[in-house]
């Protein structure tokens, strides 16, 4: 994680276009889903100062903070809310109201904004479990791009995410490395790809993989062979993504494995959700959300694991019709190195048979 505040400003930022206008409307998710909320020593002295002198209390008799020994300092909790949450017109935070966004835990400040920084930049995916990011997948309109200049996204604002800026680029497999270069052109080429063709979009995905996976330095330029890749698996012959139920299984599996005991409870809530079915163009936009800022992209054993993170997203998708829940449990709720070892079991065989 990133922990140099000087990181948190980068000097460029970049998000999907259909994130570009995010804005937070105080839905109160992040505040009412039963999370432990940690705060700062920094921002506990002044949050303690604000109590002491009146300007802000609390919505019940649970103590404020409370401190773990050996760990982190929480807000309180009841019944599943943050104990400084109500149901103002202004916005449901009453630290917000009184001391302003920057007075808030950084968990807050961050909410639903998942981030990866690496030598370009500072990349951004929102997390579909905030209902207004959500609301933002039926609203948009138009191609997903990746944008770099978006106002809701400013440069001076602070992005704490996966630090990969003093990292080696992402794996192509286990024992050969990518180059900077090509990786940001496979993201690109890979929101556009499963943006365009949601219906075949894994398998077309599965296909780039699959022949990215032959490529080794020093022969064809990177970016040729990447380019090559997705132009193959745009053309290809592939059918529409038809999971079978054992595939089905195995990914509610593996979340399922990777979520903590004391989460097990909501991740049942949330896998046995049946939405009514989504719009392809909501499909796409979710799949484009995963790969994109993937996180098991950087810390994965390769490109079939990113893949595979991506093939999990679209499977509880598939199996809820509901991406705030999909993102609860992918984002939220398991431990993501858990599930990264999971998904990196994919390295050992092709994700899809060479054409
Ligand atoms: S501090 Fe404010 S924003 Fe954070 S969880 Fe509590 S009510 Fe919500």
């Amino acid at each position: 994680m990133i922990a140099d505040p000087a990181l948190r400003r980068p000097a460029a930022v970049r998000v999907l276009s259909i994130h570009a206008g995010y804005g937070c409307q105080h839905a109160g998710r992040c505040c009412t889903s039963n999370w432990p909320i940690p705060i700062e020593p920094s921002q506990e002295a002044r949050l303690d100062a604000l109590i002491a002198h009146g300007r802000i209390t609390t919505t019940s008799e649970t103590a404020a903070i409370t401190h773990i020994p050996d760990g982190p300092i929480l807000l309180g909790r009841d019944h599943g809310q943050c104990v400084f949450h109500d149901t103002h017109a202004a916005g449901g935070c009453r630290i917000q109201r009184v001391a302003g966004h920057e007075a808030l835990p950084l968990a807050c400040r961050q909410f639903p904004r998942q981030s990866v920084t690496d030598p370009r930049g500072v990349s951004v995916t929102l997390s579909h479990y905030c209902p207004t990011a959500r609301a933002l997948l039926d609203a948009v309109t138009g191609p997903v791009t990746i944008v770099d200049r978006a106002l809701a996204f400013p440069t001076h604002e602070e992005y704490v995410g996966l630090d990969a800026t003093a990292q080696l680029p992402p794996l192509l497999h286990p024992r050969c490395l990518l180059e900077w270069d090509g990786w940001w052109l496979i993201e690109a080429l890979a929101v556009q790809l499963v943006d365009a063709l949601p219906h075949s979009a894994l398998p077309r995905l599965a296909v780039a993989v699959e022949h990215l996976h032959g490529w080794r330095p020093g022969t064809a330029p990177l970016r040729d062979v990447v380019q090559r890749a997705f132009d193959l698996a745009a053309v290809s012959g592939v059918p529409d993504w038809e999971p079978d139920g054992a595939s089905l299984a195995t990914h509610v599996t593996d979340a399922r494995a990777a979520v903590p005991p004391e989460w097990q409870a909501d991740a049942e809530r949330a896998l046995a959700t049946r939405a009514p079915a989504l719009p392809d163009a909501v499909i796409g936009r979710c799949l484009a959300a995963h790969v994109f800022a993937n996180w098991a992209a950087y810390t994965g054993h390769g490109l079939r694991t990113w893949y595979r993170s991506v093939e999990a997203a679209g499977s509880l998708l598939r199996v809820t019709n509901d991406p705030g829940m999909v993102d609860l449990v992918l984002r939220h709720l398991a431990d993501s190195s858990a599930l990264i070892t999971r998904w990196s079991r994919a390295e050992r065989s092709p994700v899809i048979r060479r054409p």
